[in-house]
C-alpha cells in the first residue's frame, strides 16, 4: 500500500511542497510523484493533526470503486452510446424524436415513451443508446466531473443554415473528449438545402467528410421526412463496430447518472446509464453522495425491468438521496460500507466547496511546471470579433515549442459562457478573454469550479502572460 507525495498532498490539502518539507523533517527526501508507504503517510498526516481515520476512510473508498480488470473471454459486444451536438434549431430533438418514434412503431404497438435522460432503438437487430440531453453542455458537464459515457456523437448541421457558432462548440467538445464525429446533415426536405456549403464549412474546422477524401462519416437526412434516419443508425452501428466497444454482463454493475431528481411520491428518481456489468433490483449501491438498496427500475418504455445490462438506460429507485448527473454508481455487498463511504462524501463535498486548489490558474502553472506535470498548455479564448480571435490564435500558436506546446482548444466569439467552463474544467484549461467578458452564469460557474479567467484588451499582454506560463512549464535544465 503506498500513496504518492502528490496524492497524500490532494488528501490532506496541502500543497506538494508543504508535504515534501515534512518529510525533509523526518529525514525523507522526496519528489512529487514518489511513491511513500502507508506509515510514513499516516506520520506525515499525523504532522499535520489529520487522524489516520481519514486514511482509512480512503481506502475504503478506493475499495468500492476500485475496477477489477475484465477477463477478455467475458467481453462481448455492447450497444454504442450516442449523444446527438449540434447549433439551436437545427433539429437535434427533431431527429431524436424521429429516430424514437421510428423505433416505436417498429418495436412494440403503441408503446408508450417514457422520457428518462436515455433510451435505446433496435436496427437490424442491434441496439443503440442515445442519450436524450440534447446539446453539449450536458455532454461536457458530464466529462468535467470525469464521466465520459458517450462512444459517439452526431453532429447536427442544418442544411439551410450551415455550420454555425455552436457546432463549431461541439467539434471542439467532442475533439477534447476524443469522441468519433458523425455528422447528420439535416433538414435536407427544404428547398434550399445545400449540403456542400455544410462540408465545405466543416474542412474549415478539420472535419473533411468521406466524398471529399477525407475520413468522416456526413450523412444527409431529415427529421421531418425521415429521410436517411436508417443510413444513419447504420453508420452509427458501423463506427461502434470499428471501435469495438465490448462489456462484461457477468459482473457487479457499474454506470454513470444521466439525469436525477427528486419526484413527489417516489423520492429520488435517477436514469443511470449502465456501462459494465448488469445491475440488478435489490442490489446494493452507491451513487455519488447518495446510497441505497434498487427498490425497482424502469426503463425507456415504462416498463418494469429487474436486469439492466451494459448501455442499458434506466430509472432507478430506492436512492437516500438525489445524485447528480455524472456521479458513478457501484454495486457494493455491504450496505454499511455503502452507507458510509455516501457519508463521508456528503461531508467531503461540503467541505470541498470551500477548497480552493484542484484547478490550474497561470500563476500556479509555474509551480506545475517545476513539477514537470505539465507540457501542454490548453487554452480558451473568446474574443470580440473573429479577426482578434485568428490574430491571437495565430500568435499563440507561435509560441509552441518543442517542450510545450499550446493547445487552442476552443476559440469564438462572444462573452465567455457556461460551456466554455465547463470545457475548461474539463480539459483543465485556462481561459482568455479579449475584449469580452464573462456572463452571470460563467462567472458563477467558474468559481464554483476554480477556473481562472483572465482578461485582456492588449493583444500583447496575452503573449505576455502565456510566454510566462509556458516558460515556467519547461523542463528545468541542468
Ligand atoms: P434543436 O434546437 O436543435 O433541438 O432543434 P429542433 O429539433 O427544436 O428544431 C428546430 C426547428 O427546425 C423546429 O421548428 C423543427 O420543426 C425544425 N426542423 C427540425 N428538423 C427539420 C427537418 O428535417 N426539416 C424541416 N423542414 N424542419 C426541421
Amino acid at each position: 500500500e503506498t500513496i504518492t507525495v502528490q496524492e497524500l498532498a490532494e488528501k490532506l490539502k496541502k500543497t506538494a511542497a508543504e508535504v515534501i518539507k515534512k518529510l525533509m523533517n523526518l529525514g525523507v527526501l522526496a519528489t512529487i510523484n514518489q511513491e511513500i508507504d502507508f506509515d510514513t503517510a499516516a506520520l506525515i498526516a499525523g504532522e499535520f493533526g489529520v487522524e489516520a481515520e481519514l486514511k482509512v476512510a480512503v481506502d475504503k473508498e478506493a475499495l468500492i470503486m476500485a475496477e477489477p480488470e475484465d477477463d477478455p473471454a467475458q467481453l462481448v459486444p455492447r450497444p454504442p452510446v450516442v449523444t446527438i451536438m449540434g447549433h439551436v434549431d437545427h433539429g437535434k430533438t427533431s431527429l431524436l424524436d424521429a429516430i424514437r418514434q421510428t423505433n416505436v412503431t417498429a418495436g412494440e404497438a403503441g408503446g408508450i415513451t417514457q422520457h428518462i435522460g436515455a433510451y435505446q432503438v433496435e436496427h437490424n437487430g442491434k441496439k443503440i443508446t442515445f442519450v436524450d440531453t440534447p446539446g453539449h453542455a450536458a455532454f461536457t458537464a458530464m466529462r468535467a466531473r470525469g464521466a465520459q459515457i458517450t462512444d459517439i456523437a452526431i453532429l447536427v448541421v442544418a442544411a439551410d443554415d450551415g455550420v454555425m457558432p455552436q457546432t463549431v462548440e461541439a467539434i471542439n467538445h467532442a475533439k477534447a473528449a476524443n469522441v468519433p464525429i458523425i455528422v447528420a446533415i439535416n433538414k435536407m426536405d427544404k428547398p434550399e438545402a445545400n449540403p456542400d456549403k455544410v462540408k465545405q464549412e466543416l474542412t474549415q474546422h478539420e472535419l473533411v467528410v468521406e466524398d471529399w477524401g477525407g475520413d468522416v462519416i456526413a450523412v444527409p437526412v431529415s427529421a421531418k421526412t425521415r429521410m436517411g434516419l436508417d443510413n444513419l443508425l447504420e453508420m452509427i452501428l458501423l463506427v461502434a463496430e470499428v471501435n469495438e466497444l465490448k462489456a462484461n454482463p457477468n459482473r457487479r454493475a457499474r454506470g454513470t447518472v444521466v439525469e436525477a431528481e427528486l419526484d413527489k411520491g417516489r423520492g429520488p428518481v435517477a436514469t443511470v446509464l449502465v456501462q459494465n456489468g448488469t445491475l440488478n433490483v435489490g442490489d446494493t449501491i452507491v451513487v455519488g453522495h447518495a446510497y441505497g438498496r434498487v427498490r425497482a427500475m424502469i426503463d425507456d418504455k415504462g416498463r418494469r425491468v429487474k436486469k439492466a445490462g451494459p448501455s442499458t438506460p434506466v430509472e432507478i429507485l430506492g436512492l437516500s438521496d438525489v445524485p447528480e448527473a455524472g456521479d458513478i454508481l457501484v454495486v457494493v455487498e455491504d450496505e454499511k460500507l455503502a452507507r458510509e463511504v455516501a457519508e463521508k462524501r456528503q461531508m467531503r463535498k461540503r467541505e470541498e466547496i470551500l477548497k480552493a486548489t484542484a484547478k490550474i490558474s497561470l500563476d500556479d502553472l509555474f509551480k506545475h511546471i517545476q513539477e514537470g506535470q505539465i507540457k501542454e498548455l490548453p487554452i480558451i479564448l473568446k474574443a470580440d470579433v473573429q479577426g482578434s480571435i485568428e490574430a491571437l490564435a495565430q500568435a499563440l500558436e507561435k509560441l509552441s515549442t518543442d517542450e510545450v506546446k499550446v493547445n487552442l482548444i476552443h476559440s469564438g466569439v462572444g462573452a465567455i459562457n457556461e460551456t466554455d467552463i465547463m470545457l475548461a474544467s474539463a480539459s483543465n484549461a485556462i481561459v482568455i478573454g479579449f475584449n469580452v467578458r464573462p456572463d452571470a452564469n460563467a462567472r458563477k460557474i467558474a468559481e464554483a469550479e476554480k477556473i481562472d479567467i483572465h482578461l485582456y484588451r492588449v493583444i500583447y499582454e496575452v503573449i505576455d502572460d502565456v510566454k510566462k506560463a509556458m516558460s515556467g512549464l519547461l523542463d528545468p535544465e541542468y
